[in-house]
């Protein structure tokens, strides 16, 4: 008789599921890498954590759009995961990435919920086989406007809601963050899905190459027809909002969002905090953007879980010195990294704590492939084969501003520390105090032109 056909072909296969059946290489081994389209239950965690252990390394990412990753894995045990991942029966994210806010459906500040233009996104493309023929890392955001900002993923297509003369319509903007995006006009709520699905097929003619950055506001008239109103909107920028701390999100919905310390946890200890979830009564829970995971019940459960999140060493207030940090894994975890990110990350949380207030993000990156944060940020640290590159209001592959030795990371950090908490104004914040300082007077700290 002939053996039953394995039902998982690891590898290569361009699926169900991706990330988990195409392990990639790093510094540390193979990585998995899993979405979810909705909520998971604190045990359904308990098992992932338990699968990290038991397959990997025992760590766990979350990355800055809220997948799961899974390292130091090995081809034989990636796939002896992927087995054990799809046992679960949990809702991963198949085919196309279409993605929502993890609070879309239960905000009570959204303009709209994302979940449906999503859905029928997401059928569509299934039906037209778009997937494969698509650029594979392809990414649609459906951004219906809550408290849970989206504006700093990159997009192929992004569609944000907004309210115009009391009513809602979709915003469609193309390519880059929302900032940096081509603001190509205002589709009606029913033209949506329609909208995106045509651009799509658009895209999957030119082949895989194409992105969303490369349509211009004429190809989307011709593409989109009249289902492109004959009007504009100004796109408003979002305050950040970090998902961190208990929330209400509307009539007696509670969230608490916790965030992992660079993007990092071991999956015994993120173990710990979900059984103390499920002690507590928590059913669901959501990785989330910005590296945090959203959990779901009443107000005195998650009062009560953010305790215990506090005593296990978790990120959970915005002013905690860690989140204004963007840190990619670094040495040894990637081989492209040329120093050890989370070092610097921990001893910049701990001696710049004053600095790194929130008014901006600290980005190290191990090498000018910047992961961790795409978009421009104030102060950026790479590492180079020169040295540690800096580069103010870029990004990590822009030409840098100047490059230090390794060997002077530390006290050049600490020079710009001390520089802040000697000369701020009162009430001057990080941010403030660069943008007076100005380009060349930070430089020169962290160069230690004047020791
Ligand atoms: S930025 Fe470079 S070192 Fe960091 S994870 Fe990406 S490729 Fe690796």
């Amino acid at each position: 008789m002939a053996a039953a056909a394995d039902p998982v072909q690891p590898f290569g296969r361009r699926g169900l599921c991706p990330a988990l059946s195409a392990p990639m290489q790093t510094g540390d081994g193979f990585l998995s890498r899993v979405a979810f389209e909705a909520d998971i239950s604190p045990r359904a965690m308990v098992m992932l954590c338990g699968l990290a252990e038991r397959h990997g390394n025992g760590l766990i990412d979350i990355t800055a759009r809220g997948s799961l990753q899974f390292r130091g894995l090995t081809r034989e045990s990636a796939c002896s995961l992927e087995k054990d991942v799809l046992a679960l029966d949990l809702p991963l994210r198949e085919g196309l990435a279409v993605e929502t806010s993890p609070l879309a459906g239960r905000d009570d500040v959204e303009i709209a919920d994302g979940r449906f233009v999503a859905e029928e996104i997401r059928k569509g493309a299934d039906a037209l086989a778009l997937q494969d023929k698509l650029a594979a890392k392809t990414s649609i955001v459906i951004d219906g406007g809550g408290r849970l900002s989206m504006g700093d993923f990159l997009a192929d297509i992004r569609l944000k809601a907004i309210r115009l003369e009391g009513r809602t319509f979709w915003q469609l903007l193309l390519g880059g963050s929302e900032s940096k995006a081509l603001n190509a006009g205002l589709v009606e709520p029913v033209a949506a899905a329609s909208v995106v699905l045509s651009l799509l097929v658009f895209l999957a003619e030119k082949g895989p190459l194409a992105r969303g950055r490369d349509l211009d506001q004429r190809t989307v008239k011709a593409v989109c027809g009249d289902r492109l109103l004959d009007r504009q909107a100004g796109s408003e920028a979002q305050p950040p909002f970090l998902p961190l701390g208990v929330m209400m999100t509307g009539e007696s919905r509670f969230a608490v969002g916790i965030a992992l310390a660079f993007g990092q946890v071991r999956g015994a200890d993120l173990a710990h905090l979900c059984e103390r979830a499920d002690t507590l009564g928590i059913k669901a829970l959501r990785p989330s953007p910005n590296h945090s995971l959203l959990f779901f019940g009443s107000l005195s459960a998650c009062n009560a879980l953010l305790e215990t999140a506090v005593a296990f060493g978790f990120v959970t207030t915005a002013g905690d010195a860690r989140s204004s940090i963007a840190v990619c894994p670094g040495a040894p975890g990637c081989a492209s990294a040329f120093l050890p990110t989370h070092k610097l990350a921990a001893f910049a949380a701990e001696d710049c704590a004053a600095l790194l207030d929130g008014s901006f993000t600290l980005h190290i990156s191990g090498c000018g492939k910047g992961c961790a944060h795409p978009t421009p940020s104030l102060l950026t640290l790479s590492g180079s084969s020169d040295g540690l590159a800096f580069s103010i209001s870029g990004r990590a592959g822009d030409p840098p501003d100047g490059i230090l030795p390794f060997e002077q990371q530390k006290t050049s950090l600490s020079r710009l520390a001390r520089l802040y908490e000697k000369e701020h104004k009162p009430g001057e914040n990080a941010a403030i105090f660069f943008a007076r300082l100005g380009r060349e007077e930070i430089g020169a700290a962290l160069r230690q032109d004047n020791q």
